[in-house]
C-alpha cells in the first residue's frame, strides 16, 4: 500500500553557515550562496533523527519539525505524513497518478494549475534513504529549469574592479570569475551573487513509499518500546490535529489507526504514554463524529480498547450498519453498551454482539 511522506530539508552549509535549501536525496548538493559543496547525504543517512530509527518513524503517520542547531550538521527538517498537494496552489495529489508518473517516468503535472514537478525512481541513493522507497516527487537535484516552472536566465553586468569593463554574468558565472579584458580575477560580492542566486523557497519533497501492514506495525511497536524519544508523541500530537483539520482516508491511514489505537503501553512510566495520545485523538473526534468517513469510524469501532463511554454511546448508535458492526466487533466495549448492540435492529451487528458475554457469566469469566 502507498503512503506519502513529505520531507522539507535546510542544511547549514559549513562554507558560508547560512540555511540551505536541499533540493533532492542526493550525496552532495551545491550551496546555493557560496557554491560549496555540501555533504548531504552523511546528514540525511546518519545525523537527521538523531538517535531514532529514520525508517520507522517515515513509515508513521507523523508531523512535526525536528532542528539540530549549531556546529556541523546542523540542520531543520519538516516533516508530515498528510496526503501530498501541489506545492504551487495547494491541490491534493492523487497518490496513484503519482505513483503512475514515477512508473512512466515523467514529470507530475498538476491537474488544477498546470505546475510540473519532476519525478525520480528510487534509485541507490533513495533506496539508502528508504528501502521500501518507490521515488520521489519533486526532487529537482540536477534537474535543469524546463522540468521546474523556474524560468528564464537573468543576466546582469557588473564592472571588473580592475579595468572597469562590462561582464556579462549569468547564473553560471563562477563566485570568482576572470576579467575578459584584463584577466584579472573578481569575486562577486554578495550582492550581486545573491542577485543571480536567490534564496531558494524550501521545497516538499514527497517521499512515495510502498509499505505492508507489518511495517507500520513496527513502528507503533517501536514508539511503544523505546524510551529515549518520548519527545516525539507531540509529532503524534501535530499529526493528529492536522488530520482532523483536513481529515482524510486511505489504506495506509486506516492502517495506522488501527495499529495506533489498539497500542497497549506498558506500565513502566518511561515510554511514550499512548493512553493520553489516545484522549488526544477522540477528543479531537468527538468534534463532528456523525460526518467523519465512514471508514475511519469503523476504524476507531473496531480496533479502539479505550473508547471514551461518550464515544461509544455515539458509535452504538450510528446511522451506518457498517459502523455498528465493525464496533459490535470489539472485545473492549462498556458492558452496556453490548447489551444495547444486542438488541440491535441489524442481525448482523445483534450477532457480532450476542458474541461477547454479557452479565453474570462475563463476571466470572470475562
Ligand atoms: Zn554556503
Ligand atoms: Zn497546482
Ligand atoms: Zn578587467
Amino acid at each position: 500500500m502507498i503512503k506519502t511522506s513529505t520531507f522539507q530539508i535546510q542544511i547549514v552549509c559549513p562554507g558560508c553557515n547560512s540555511y540551505h535549501a536541499v533540493s533532492g536525496i542526493v550525496d552532495f548538493d551545491t550551496c546555493q550562496n557560496c557554491g560549496k559543496s555540501i555533504n548531504v547525504r552523511s546528514i540525511l543517512n546518519e545525523r537527521m533523527f538523531g538517535m531514532m530509527d529514520r525508517v520507522k518513524y517515515i513509515n508513521g503517520f507523523l508531523a512535526g519539525s525536528i532542528e539540530q542547531m549549531g556546529g556541523t550538521g546542523a540542520y531543520k527538517l519538516l516533516y508530515t505524513s498528510m496526503p501530498p498537494e501541489c506545492e504551487e496552489c495547494r491541490v491534493l495529489l492523487d497518490e496513484s497518478m503519482l505513483i503512475k508518473a514515477i512508473e512512466e517516468n515523467k514529470p507530475v503535472v498538476c491537474p488544477s494549475c498546470n505546475h510540473k514537478m519532476p519525478v525520480r525512481k528510487a534509485d541507490a541513493e533513495i533506496k539508502e534513504f528508504h528501502p521500501k522507497a518507490v521515488g520521489v516527487i519533486n526532487d529537482s537535484h540536477g534537474k535543469d529549469d524546463n522540468e521546474k516552472n523556474t524560468d528564464k536566465t537573468e543576466m546582469f553586468v557588473f564592472k571588473c574592479m580592475t579595468c572597469g569593463a562590462g561582464l556579462e554574468l549569468t547564473n553560471d558565472t563562477k563566485r570568482t570569475t576572470k576579467c575578459n579584458y584584463c584577466d584579472n580575477e573578481n569575486y562577486l560580492p554578495d550582492s550581486i551573487w545573491t542577485k543571480l542566486h536567490p534564496n531558494k523557497e524550501v521545497q516538499p519533497l514527497f517521499l512515495m513509499l510502498d509499505l505492508v501492514e507489518n511495517d507500520i506495525k513496527e513502528t507503533i511497536d517501536y514508539f511503544l518500546r523505546v524510551t529515549a524519544i518520548r519527545v516525539y508523541s507531540k509529532h503524534f500530537e501535530n499529526f493528529i490535529c492536522s488530520y482532523f483539520e483536513k481529515p482524510f482516508v486511505n489504506e495506509s491511514l486506516l492502517i495506522w489507526l488501527k495499529c495506533f489505537l489498539s497500542a497497549k503501553n506498558d506500565k513502566s512510566g518511561f515510554n511514550m504514554d499512548f493512553e493520553k495520545l489516545h484522549k488526544f485523538f477522540y477528543d479531537n473526534l468527538i468534534l463532528g463524529l456523525e460526518n467523519h468517513p465512514v471508514e475511519l469510524k469503523m476504524t476507531v469501532a473496531e480496533y479502539g480498547y479505550n473508547i471514551p463511554v461518550v464515544i461509544q454511546e455515539k458509535l452504538s448508535t450510528d446511522n451506518n450498519d457498517s459502523v455498528r458492526c465493525a464496533f459490535a466487533k470489539n472485545g473492549n466495549l462498556d458492558k452496556n453498551i453490548y447489551k444495547k448492540l444486542q438488541q440491535d435492529k441489524n442481525e448482523d451487528v445483534a450477532a457480532e454482539a450476542k458474541k461477547h458475554k454479557t452479565g453474570f457469566l462475563k463476571s466470572l469469566f470475562g
